[in-house]
């Protein structure tokens, strides 16, 4: 990966941060379109984070190919990260975090959590809080064999979003406690997403409207580590045609049907019709979108895609 030497700035800095688990779709596009034009239009520098750490589901040719189809797009970044160099922040984070009481071990499957029937707002299921007595093993984490959780206190927490939507919640009563290292080994989401936006001097979060709830927990996170909170803002999603939003695992088109039968002006042109930001979808480039780019001009409410191999269309929700 490359890593070049970010500019000098306004002292903002933006961030995308796709998983490496598909190739980029267009719901992907959209989101890094909208997050570059926020870092430029405030004369910021923009990273892009490749998140690689499910071992599970990511595959390396995916961050090398979300690269090349963000390029084609017209974006560009000033530093491109894999989070999987990232680790030894993230062993670091967990020191501290044991160090001061925060982690426990946990055994539970997660047909277990499921069992207890306490449905989360993400389409999941809530963590009861079953092994949280547990302490760590003496020896530390690092010897743990287990899932990592992190202990939460209960509370609201009261995290504004630049678009104006109600995203607080208390994570602790509608989640419940974390996991930050998974049975795996693999670092979890909540905390390499939290460790890595401080250590970037990330400053603002712009993302999908699908990742609004995950937002409090990670402030948790950033609390419990000392970390500064950066401004949140989440954005509309593009949606399939049989509701839910658009995933690379649902089969969308990805990048490398789009770039077949598109070329990139005609494809920023659909996003940027898509989003509100131009009334047809004509032919355009990021940079001439930046020119008149506000987010009062983004739509808040969602788009239906449609794509029949050549041609993409959008619509309100059903
Ligand atoms: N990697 C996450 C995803 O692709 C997004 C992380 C974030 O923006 O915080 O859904």
């Amino acid at each position: 990966m490359t890593d070049r030497r970010l500019p000098p700035t306004s002292g903002v800095t933006g961030r995308f941060a796709p998983s490496t688990t598909g190739r980029a779709h267009l719901g992907t596009l959209l989101a890094a379109l909208l997050c570059w034009l926020d870092a430029r239009s405030r004369g910021g520098r923009i990273l892009l984070r490749m998140e690689d750490l499910d071992p599970e589901r990511c595959r390396p040719e995916y961050a090398g190919q979300m690269q090349d189809d963000l390029l084609w797009l017209g974006l560009d970044f000033d530093a491109v990260v894999l989070q999987s160099d990232l680790r030894a922040a993230h062993e670091r984070a967990l020191d501290q975090l044991a160090a001061e009481g925060h982690l426990y071990p946990c055994s539970c499957s997660r047909a277990e959590v499921r069992a207890h029937g306490l449905p989360a707002p993400d389409g999941g299921w809530r963590y009861p809080g079953t092994c949280r007595a547990r302490p760590l093993p003496m020896r530390g984490w690092r010897v743990c064999e287990e899932a990592i959780r992190l202990r939460l206190p209960r509370g609201f927490v009261d995290v504004p979003d630049e678009s104006g939507l109600p995203i607080g919640h208390d994570p602790a009563a509608l989640f419940g406690d974390p996991v930050v290292r998974r049975r795996d080994g693999a670092m979890a989401y909540h905390l390499a997403a939290s460790v890595d936006d401080a250590s970037a001097g990330v400053t603002h979060v712009v993302r999908g409207r699908d990742l609004a709830t995950t937002t409090p927990t990670q402030v948790r996170v950033q609390e419990a580590l000392g970390l500064p909170r950066p401004v949140y803002r989440h954005h509309l999603l593009l949606l399939e045609e049989q509701g839910g939003k658009l995933a690379k695992l649902h089969g969308s088109a990805d990048a490398s049907q789009l770039r077949s039968a598109l070329s990139p002006p005609e494809l920023c042109g659909h996003l940027a019709h898509s989003a509100g930001l131009r009334a047809e979808p004509l032919p355009t480039v990021p940079g001439e979108l930046l020119v008149s780019f506000s987010w009062d001009r983004v739509r808040g409410d969602d788009r239906v895609a449609h794509w029949d191999g050549r041609t993409l269309s959008l619509s309100e929700p059903a």
